[in-house]
């Protein structure tokens, strides 16, 4: 294993160790939630995630990601990770992430040519490895399942 791949487990564990975002949290009364539950039967993997969205329209941000889940370490690490990535953005930034990580998901471990998107990623990029298992994909892209779900939900992208 390389000093890179290495690397990117340590993330993996660390994340799945100290979940960032787990345990629902109430938003506030102003604020725009949604929520969604997502099940990958394949690994057992499951998750219950809620939005938090400050604004509305062109300038509407995550303010806030909490999620209740179980399942494999690559399934809750995602969902931490992700949680982390997408906090504090726009709705047109998150959307990109998104789109970003499922190129990366589809590289069969190769990661991406485009050095900007992979930073863009940070701890996301950590997953590479696990594009290369077409089992283990469908757990690192359970939360952004349940994100996406949950912004619909919102009502936000309307
Ligand atoms: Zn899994």
């Amino acid at each position: 294993m390389s000093s890179l791949e290495q690397m990117y487990q340590q993330v993996i564990l660390d994340h799945a160790k100290r979940p960032h975002g787990r345990g629902l949290v109430d938003a506030p009364g102003d604020h725009r939630t949604g929520e969604s539950h997502q099940v990958n039967p394949t690994c057992g993997d499951e998750i219950t995630l809620r939005v938090d969205i400050q604004g509305d329209g062109a300038g509407a941000t995550v303010a806030g990601v909490s999620w209740e889940g179980q399942g494999c370490s690559i399934s809750q690490a995602s969902a931490s990770v992700m949680t982390e990535l997408v906090t504090g953005h726009d709705l047109a930034d998150v959307a990109r992430l998104d789109a970003v990580f499922h190129d990366l998901m589809a590289s069969r471990g190769k990661g991406l040519d485009d050095e900007d998107a992979l930073d863009a990623l940070g701890d996301a990029s950590a997953f590479t490895g696990v594009s290369q298992y077409p089992a283990r994909i469908k757990c690192a892209l359970l939360g952004w399942a349940a994100l996406k779900d949950s912004l619909a939900r919102s009502g936000a992208l309307s």
